[in-house]
Parts: C-alpha cells; sequence; structure tokens
C-alpha cells in the first residue's frame, strides 16, 4: 500500500470561504488520521480568473486555519507542457477532436439535453473535423474512448468512520467533455487527473457538486494508465438561506470573517472540528 497522501486543491480565482475551510479541514483531519501526507495543490489554469495574489491570499487564510503545507506547492499553471504531452498522446490515439464551436452555438444545437452539471450537452458538431487554424478546444471522443476502454466503470468511496463502498461511475453523461481548452491545453478534468497521480494522491477529498466528475476522471485515469484514487464527496456548507456558498458571496469569506473579530477556533467549531 502507497502511503496515504491528500490535497487540497482550490483555485485562485476569488478568496476562500467557509466552504473551502470545511474541505481543507476535513482533509488535514483525515490525513492525520490515516498518518498520510496532505499537499496544498493550486489549480490555477485558467488565466482570465486565477490571480497570483489570489493564491498568496489564499496560503495566508489556510495558514490563519492553521493549516501549512509541505513545499514546494504544485501550481497548475506551471504543468502546461505536461497538460499538452497528454492532449498529444490522446490526439494520436484518435481519442479526442478539435472544435472551435462557440458556447452559443453549442446552446442552439444541444436541445434539451444537459450534462451533469446542467450545461448543454456537446452534440458533436465538430466530432471527425481536421485540425483548423483558428483557435479550438479539444474535446474527448466519448464513443471511441468508450471502445478503446470498454466499462463497466467504478471507484472506491470512502468516509471517515464508515467501511468502504464501491460507487459505479457512468463517464458517458459527460458526452464529449473539453480536456484541452481555447486558451490552455488542459481544462479542469485533465489536469485533475494527471495531477493526482503525478503527486501519488491516494485519498480525494472533495465537495459533492464534483461528485458526477469522478465519474469522468475514473474514465481519463483508464485511458491514460493512471491509478484511480479513493474518493470522498462532503456534503456543502450553506449559507443561512440554504444555498451553497460560492466565492461570489463574499460575506463569508474567511478574510472578511477574520477582520469582523471571528477567531480560527470559532472557525473551526463552527464547522464541527
Ligand atoms: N479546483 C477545484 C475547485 O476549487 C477543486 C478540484 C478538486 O478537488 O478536484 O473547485
Amino acid at each position: 500500500m502507497p502511503s496515504p497522501r491528500l490535497r487540497f486543491a482550490p483555485s485562485p480565482n476569488g478568496r476562500l470561504h467557509l466552504g473551502h475551510a470545511y474541505s481543507a479541514l476535513l482533509n488535514a483531519d483525515v490525513a492525520r488520521a490515516l498518518q498520510g501526507e496532505l499537499l496544498l495543490r493550486i489549480e490555477d489554469i485558467d488565466p482570465a480568473r486565477c490571480r497570483p495574489e489570489l493564491a498568496d491570499a489564499l496560503v495566508a487564510d489556510l495558514a490563519w486555519l492553521g493549516l501549512t503545507f509541505p513545499e514546494p506547492v504544485w501550481r497548475q499553471s506551471a504543468r502546461m507542457s505536461t497538460y499538452r504531452a497528454a492532449l498529444d498522446d490522446l490526439r494520436r490515439r484518435g481519442l479526442i477532436y478539435p472544435c472551435t464551436c462557440t458556447r452559443r452555438q453549442i446552446q442552439a444545437a444541444a436541445g434539451e439535453a444537459r450534462d451533469p452539471d446542467g450545461a448543454p450537452l456537446y452534440p458533436g458538431t465538430c466530432r471527425g473535423r481536421s485540425v483548423p487554424e483558428e483557435p479550438h478546444a479539444w474535446r474527448l471522443d466519448m464513443a471511441r474512448a468508450l471502445s478503446a476502454c470498454p466499462g463497466p466503470f467504478a471507484y472506491t468511496a470512502f468516509a471517515p468512520g464508515e467501511p468502504d463502498a464501491v460507487r459505479a461511475a457512468d463517464p458517458a453523461r459527460w458526452g464529449d467533455a473539453v480536456l484541452g481548452r481555447k486558451d490552455v491545453p488542459t481544462s479542469y478534468h485533465l489536469a485533475v487527473v494527471l495531477d493526482d497521480a503525478a503527486q501519488g494522491i491516494t485519498h480525494v477529498i472533495r465537495g459533492q457538486d464534483l461528485e458526477a466528475a469522478t465519474d469522468l476522471h475514473v474514465l481519463l485515469q483508464r485511458l491514460l494508465g493512471l491509478p484511480t484514487p479513493r474518493y470522498h464527496h462532503h456534503g456543502l456548507i450553506r449559507d443561512a438561506g440554504g444555498d451553497k456558498l460560492s466565492k461570489s458571496l463574499r460575506s463569508e469569506a474567511l478574510a472578511a470573517l477574520r477582520e469582523r473579530g471571528v477567531s480560527a477556533g470559532e472557525v473551526r467549531t463552527r464547522l464541527g472540528f
């Protein structure tokens, strides 16, 4: 058995809020219980939304909570050549295709079909086309991927204090997902599976909002010959009105709580630690 290794992997596109604090503290608790290691990974692939000063701020917010991490802290923006190499490999195997569709075109062509995130399901307009001159994304050819790598797909779900459970995964519901964006040679899905494997992550703890994405991640791991970690998808921290906290709701930013005089200990208690 490899030694337990976990990661907290925020995106520096806003300040951390209570939901992030919950996820980070749960990762730290489980890492401690397993006598494992917890890494921090900065998921900053989006050049339009991620800012270096927000990455510094999240490290400071986590330190305020009492969480420090082994160095070096990986930044995904520094790993583009690795992501590009994986895309090249998938391209040579005929498993991805270039796509020039705009959001609006996809919306118009998709009809009612939706992916698990609620976005229009890509109808395959560009499937089979040759590489264009203009900027393009790269999409997984789901049908080819599933014939290269037939299911069934499953992963081990763990929860602190509970027996492991096997979860069936259905990657097909994601359709021809984007693996390389127009602006960067990766997408969240590709970068996360490559980095979890490269960093030797054995246990992934993240919010329930990413549970459906795990179905696609399991397929990508099989296609790329990567191990599948164990997963725990925790419930989301909600605001007083019952809505999921998002970074756009600045009121619950850890920095705002700190400025109002709330202590890190009070945050932990409020989150049930
Ligand atoms: N970077 C993602 C986020 O901030 C989390 C990725 C993950 O835990 O897999 O939502």
